[in-house]
């Protein structure tokens, strides 16, 4: 008798244990895992909606057709009527940034000019023809400085040359988000002043060697000295540049033509007051 009582006071110790336990693993999700799981869900909520937002940036529709400032320099030093000063330079980068002007990117200014919106109303795109070292040293650091961006435009047959980025100086500057790169050919030949065959191979080669040495797709060609006909045109669209630039002096618009577009050449001694005058322009 005495074994059979203590059988079944085990049995029931047993049990007790048994939904003890069960209770406690029930109940251990109740009250610890539910919090973390219900910020879970909010910390996905979060990210999803920050990644929409960035997605659906609204950018302002023009009424007018835009006038886009696009500036050209090419080696930021001193010496002649092409080369603007690095004092110059960095002075009129601080004017962009206090006066709130967002300097576009190639892809950018590409979106701006074919649904004709801006990300806001003050819009400038900087370009350098060329691709001399001196971007480099002089320009790049008051990019960084104000976190402004500039355009490259790359002889891409002149990247071994002393005074000219390699493309390990390129791939350095990409990799700091504050400048892209365009082609502006291989050789820097007048393109209106050779045959098709022959402007074809400026235009494909350059596009290939950016395009491989930089992990990137070029869709922006400069002509060297401004220079192309109507093959040129024909031939850049072929090749698979969305748009082209000239040295025509004037704020880019479509009625141009997406491969004739014109730019604002900045020239040495042109005081901060000019360089604002040069670059105010009214997109409603
Ligand atoms: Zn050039």
């Amino acid at each position: 008798m005495k074994r059979k009582w203590w059988l079944l006071g085990g049995c029931l110790v047993l049990i007790a244990l048994l939904a003890g336990g069960v209770w406690w693993r029930q109940s251990r999700p109740n009250t610890i895992a539910r919090p973390a799981r219900h910020n879970r869900v909010q910390r996905q909520d979060a990210s999803a909606t920050s990644v929409k937002e960035v997605k659906a940036t609204p950018w302002l529709k023009l009424k007018q057709p835009l006038k886009l400032p696009i500036l050209m320099y090419h080696s930021i030093s001193s010496g002649n009527q092409l080369r603007v000063p690095k004092k110059q330079f960095t002075a009129e980068m601080a004017y962009l940034k206090q006066h709130h002007y967002r300097t576009l990117t190639t892809a950018e200014a590409i979106r701006a000019l074919t649904t004709n919106t801006v990300p806001q109303k003050k819009v400038v795109w900087i370009t350098l023809d060329d691709a001399y070292k001196d971007n480099l040293t002089n320009g790049l650091p008051a990019l960084e400085k104000y976190n402004l961006h500039a355009t490259i435009n790359v002889i891409t047959g002149f990247t071994h040359k002393t005074n000219h980025l390699s493309l390990a100086q390129m791939k350095e500057m990409k990799a700091t988000g504050h400048v892209d790169f365009a082609s502006h050919t291989v050789q820097h030949l007048n393109l209106d002043e050779l045959t098709a065959t022959q402007q074809k191979q400026e235009l494909v080669k350059s596009k290939q060697l950016l395009d491989s040495q930089l992990d990137q797709n070029t869709k922006m060609l400069c002509y060297p000295a401004g220079r192309a006909n109507a093959t040129t045109h024909r031939l850049a669209k072929q090749s698979g540049y969305q748009i082209a630039l000239t040295t025509q002096e004037g704020f880019a618009t479509m009625k141009q033509g997406r491969y004739n577009l014109s730019r604002l050449r900045v020239t040495p001694g042109m005081t901060t007051a000019t360089f604002a005058d040069l670059i105010a322009v009214t997109n409603r």
